[in-house]
């Protein structure tokens, strides 16, 4: 069989007669656009993260440039963005007019922390998009106690986390995406929860938000036909909510197969000289969007080309980081010295990871890996 960084296909057989039933039920009923269903997932996954509101839009960086239109930014305001994250988190900010500020990230966990966001305020700074990247939660709790005391919105991207829990030091534990004023998240296939095309969700537990989020997604009405703002047309299909009902059942045991596949990658590789697996934090639970190894010494390509050459895929997420991205070269400021995220950009490889993956395709991976470095 062959190994792919992503199995929908092994996934979706163990969902089919599901998925295909309601389908078709789509399809006889002609609900295309907003049927019963889109309601239903809503509702659904907002009791899963226990977050107020849930509203589902067409993708995960609609849910970014919505949930940012919600919070009635001018043009030249700042939004704090890490550095080394996929380019939707601060495109979104860019394409508003708003200004994004990039701050360096951690080098063990990949996230933005309150030493690098606190670098980066300004009297303009009004929002923080953390993202909680490869599947770990940033440690939200002092970025929350930061953004309160400087009155500044949070926007969780949680395209990669979700089903991730954070604990706060006082023991308490919520989703990842519900911690903010809002969260956002991605339904694109290869996501944790991923439907059969493109979808997102957008969390928020206050009513004023909850209402404006809504408004905007849905052309800036609230009454058919009367507009109060400017908004946008950006919707989940209803045959994509058939297949994210099928799957939220499943997410618990998504986010366990992830795990253990991630353990079982650590356990083998973790000795290797020249290459650090993932570091995980006790305060957050990590689902493994990605699987994502350091390559020391400048050897990344090499090891990626030496995989490709014996059949095993590997991807490098992300080669470049925000401030060397040509479209933000006049649109951006940055608040320090952003070598973490190019360093991180140089180094990192992941491995195929998804919830179908056997011990016989991994032991590929590893098999390789390790011959590369004998
Ligand atoms: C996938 C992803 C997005 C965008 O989601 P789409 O549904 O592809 O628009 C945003 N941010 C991060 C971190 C992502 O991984």
């Amino acid at each position: 069989m062959k190994l792919q960084m992503v199995d929908l296909h092994g996934q979706y057989m163990k969902i089919k007669d599901e998925v295909d039933a309601g389908i078709r039920q789509v399809i006889e009923s002609s609900a295309f656009i907003n049927g019963p269903q889109v309601k239903e997932f809503a509702g659904k996954l907002a009791d899963y993260v226990h977050c107020k509101y849930v509203i589902t839009c067409g993708n995960g960086t609609d849910a970014l440039q919505i949930a940012l239109m919600a919070l009635d930014l001018k043009p030249g305001d700042e939004v704090i963005v890490p550095a080394f994250t996929y380019v939707a988190s601060a495109e979104v900010i860019g394409l508003l007019g708003l200004t994004p500020v990039m701050v360096d990230v951690d080098y063990n966990t990949f996230n933005v922390t309150l030493k690098n966001i606190e670098k980066a305020l300004s009297p303009k700074t009004k929002a923080i998009i953390p993202v909680h990247l490869f599947g770990q939660s940033c440690d939200m709790a002092p970025i929350m106690e930061f953004a309160n005391r400087h009155k500044l919105y949070v926007v969780e991207d949680n395209a990669q986390a979700i089903g991730a829990r954070y604990t706060f030091p006082d023991g308490s534990a919520k989703f990842t995406g519900t911690i903010g004023h809002i969260g956002c998240t991605s339904f694109f296939p290869s996501k944790n929860l991923g439907c059969y095309g493109d979808g997102g969700a957008i969390f928020t537990d206050d009513d004023v938000l909850g209402e404006r989020l809504k408004m905007i997604a849905n052309h800036g009405q609230q009454v058919k036909y009367h507009h109060k703002v400017i908004g946008c047309n950006s919707r989940l299909d209803t045959i994509q909510a058939v297949v994210l009902n099928a799957k939220l059942p499943h997410l618990n045991e998504y986010c366990r197969s992830r795990y253990a596949a991630a353990q079982y990658y650590t356990s083998a590789l973790k000795d290797i000289d020249g290459i650090i697996t993932p570091v995980e934090q006790p305060n957050s639970t990590h689902v493994y969007h990605q699987y994502t190894l350091k390559v020391l010494n400048g050897k990344r390509n090499a090891l990626k080309q030496y995989m490709a050459d014996n059949g095993i895929p590997s991807m490098i997420y992300y080669p470049l980081p925000l401030q060397q991205q040509e479209a933000f070269s006049n649109i951006t400021r940055a608040a320090e010295s952003l070598d973490t995220a190019a360093e991180l950009a140089a180094s990192v490889l992941s491995l195929p990871i998804h919830t179908e993956i056997s011990h016989e395709q991994q032991d590929m991976v590893i098999d390789a890996i390790k011959s590369f470095f004998k």
